[in-house]
């Protein structure tokens, strides 16, 4: 039995707010922090951060711990790793929730390594064990048709959550919570990486990431005209286009809409596949959908395995109707 207690949010700021992905993990660490009857805290590190400690006490944490130097400005593995590593020795939590995301993929299986315990990434749910009051950490596995609960026996827990299945707590401003400031104590001539240049990715309405409907098109759409009829479905509900690999492979479709496991991970309320066949991989990126519909010309495909409704038929004349009904019933 380990000395450590507690939970620790790693805290990610976008545009100088705390980001949704962060109060969701300190609604879910809120939870697990009570479940144990010890404290939720959050780290915050960066360049003129420690404005956003008190949305993160609003957005649940009891204390938050604030990193504040000039040469944090940019991500960079090497200088996030080594103060992460500074302030878990310093606060030796038994559990540390990360986002999985790119900086929460990247940072929880070094900063594990470096705290001698082990990382698993990617979990949908949380809880902990009534007898032993360890982490159960739930992942989906075999491409998502199945899921796996692990237990990690060191602490502290290192664990990355995926986007949208936690609940954040509503804000509450008249939280109270502590500001703890830690020095970052960064050598500068360990950090190896410069970033030269940011360039940001052109979404055009909602990022697929956070859209609650995604209509996605595979190799059945048959080429880019075709996804403009997917976008016209898709701005009705005020959702975003995705994809599969052949469309994206195909440049009918910019990669950056790829769903699955080497794309993204999309979480919406409803996910539209239209001409994709629900290879395993294309399936491990939209998995946690809440509903699914399929159109696939083919009865064996199996999307229809995964979906809740289908429609088997040739898109290009299922898809026409089924958007001119959604244009009526969205309009009156
Ligand atoms: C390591 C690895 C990683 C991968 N990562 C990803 C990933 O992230 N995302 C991903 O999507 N794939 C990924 N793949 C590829 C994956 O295995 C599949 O090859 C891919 O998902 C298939 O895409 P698809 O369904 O669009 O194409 P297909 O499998 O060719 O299916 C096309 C479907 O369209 C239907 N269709 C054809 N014409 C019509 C029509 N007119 N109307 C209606 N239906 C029609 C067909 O019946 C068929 O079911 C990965 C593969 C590997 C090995």
């Amino acid at each position: 039995m380990s000395d450590n207690k507690g939970v620790l949010v790693y805290g990610e700021i976008i545009e100088g707010k705390l980001s949704g992905t962060t109060a969701e993990l300190l609604g879910c660490g809120r939870k697990l922090a009570s479940d144990l009857g010890q404290e939720l805290s959050a780290v915050l590190a960066g360049s003129g951060v420690s404005s956003v400690a008190q949305e993160a006490i609003a957005a649940g944490a009891d204390k938050v711990y604030v990193v504040d130097d000039a040469q944090l400005k940019d991500y960079q593995t090497g200088s996030y790793v080594a103060v992460m590593e500074k302030v878990a020795k310093q606060v030796m939590p038994q559990i540390i929730l990360l986002g999985q995301n790119s900086v929460g993929r990247d940072l929880a299986p070094r900063l594990a390594f470096r705290l001698g315990t082990a990382a698993v990434l990617d979990c949908i749910a949380l809880a902990i064990d009534a007898g032993s009051k360890r982490l159960q950490q739930t992942k989906p596995v075999y491409g998502g048709n199945a899921q796996a609960i692990y237990t990690t026996d060191t602490d502290p827990q290192v664990v990355t959550v995926r986007a949208k299945v936690m609940e954040p707590l509503a804000p509450d401003i008249s939280r109270k919570g502590d500001v703890v400031n830690i020095d970052a104590g960064l050598d500068a001539s360990a950090i190896k990486t410069k970033v030269l240049e940011k360039v940001k990715e052109e979404v055009r309405g909602v990022k697929l990431e956070d859209a609650t409907v995604v209509v996605s098109g595979g190799r059945g759409i048959g080429g880019p005209e075709g996804f403009a009829q997917l976008r016209e479905l898709a701005d009705l509900f005020k959702g975003a286009v995705g994809a599969s690999r052949p469309a994206c492979d195909n440049e009918w479709i910019p990669d950056t809409q790829q769903v699955g496991l080497t794309g993204k991970i999309v979480t919406p309320e409803l996910y539209i596949a239209i001409g994709i066949s629900g290879a395993s991989q294309h399936i491990a990126g939209c998995s946690s959908a809440k509903m699914m519909v399929a159109i696939n010309k083919d009865p064996e495909a199996n999307i229809f395995r995964e979906a809740q409704y289908g429609v088997v038929g040739d898109w290009k004349k299922v898809l026409p109707a089924f958007t001119k009904k959604v244009k009526e019933l969205l309009t009156g």
